[in-house]
């Protein structure tokens, strides 16, 4: 499973500007589709679109072939792992972090996603901010380093569709390199939605979605956009 198809999808934040304008696209189970463009093009909307957090104005969007507005909350959400940009965290530690939502996983598949996700060392730590309440040091988290909890709990996760918000934009370039390395395990089985602005983040999309203006400008493969003038 995990096919997912916009049908002509158009939608506005308030009455007056449209945001997405009648965007169509298909990813067959097992696909994977990198939406690229300019900052405020609407890739994110596509994602909250998708999420449901908004619902379309017009066309459909279907996960499996059902309209996401006659699937449960529940059933949408276990059907996908997001690796957000700005990943919140709970007040405990790093493995509760990653083990959020995962009552029956084993500490060895938390270990496991903590090592893909190159965060071993401080599995057991507290990020800072929350240390004051055992009165322990808690660790300051670069932005990569929560983005590598998101991803270690998508790890864990292991949902049959991923979604990546410029996921890596945060890491150099070669920490990025690593985790894609990490994700690519689980992602080459699921069928994928990147958002990016890096090439680097791409280069395994077997479909690219040019966006501009909310509208799809351009639509193939890496070599074809490459090519194309
Ligand atoms: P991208 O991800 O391509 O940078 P977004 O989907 O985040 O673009 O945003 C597309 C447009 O929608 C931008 O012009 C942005 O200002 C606007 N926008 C985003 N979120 C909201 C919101 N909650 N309310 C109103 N406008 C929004
Ligand atoms: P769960 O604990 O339900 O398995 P996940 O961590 O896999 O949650 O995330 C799935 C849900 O998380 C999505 O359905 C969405 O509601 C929410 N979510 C998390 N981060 C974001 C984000 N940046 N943008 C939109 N939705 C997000």
């Amino acid at each position: 499973g995990g096919e997912v198809r916009f049908e002509g999808v158009s939608f506005a934040y308030g009455p007056q500007r449209p945001i997405l304008k009648e965007v169509s696209f298909t990813v067959p189970p097992g696909g994977k589709l990198a939406i690229v463009g300019p900052s405020g093009a609407g890739k994110s909307t596509i994602a909250r679109l998708l999420f449901r957090f908004y619902d379309v104005d017009a066309g459909c969007i279907r996960v499996d072939g059902e309209d996401i507005r006659d699937l449960t909350q529940d059933s949408l959400r276990a059907a996908m792992g997001v690796v957000p940009q700005d990943t919140v965290l709970f007040n405990d530690t790093i493995y509760y972090n990653i083990a959020y939502g995962r009552p029956d996983a084993t500490p060895e598949a938390v270990h496991r996603a903590a090592r893909l996700a190159h965060l071993e060392g401080f599995i057991q730590s507290l990020p800072e901010g929350y240390d004051t309440l055992v009165g322990e040091r808690g660790l300051k988290l670069s932005g990569g380093e929560k983005q590598r909890i998101a991803i270690a709990r998508v790890l864990l996760k292991d949902p049959p569709l991923l979604v990546l918000d410029e996921a890596t934009s945060s890491l150099d370039s070669q920490a990025e390199r690593s985790i894609l390395e990490a994700l690519s395990e689980v992602a080459a089985q699921r069928t994928t939605l990147a958002i990016a602005h890096r090439l680097s983040t791409i280069r395994d999309a077997d479909n690219i979605l040019v966006l501009e203006q909310g509208r799809v400008v351009e639509q193939g493969r890496h070599e074809d956009l490459l090519t194309a003038g």
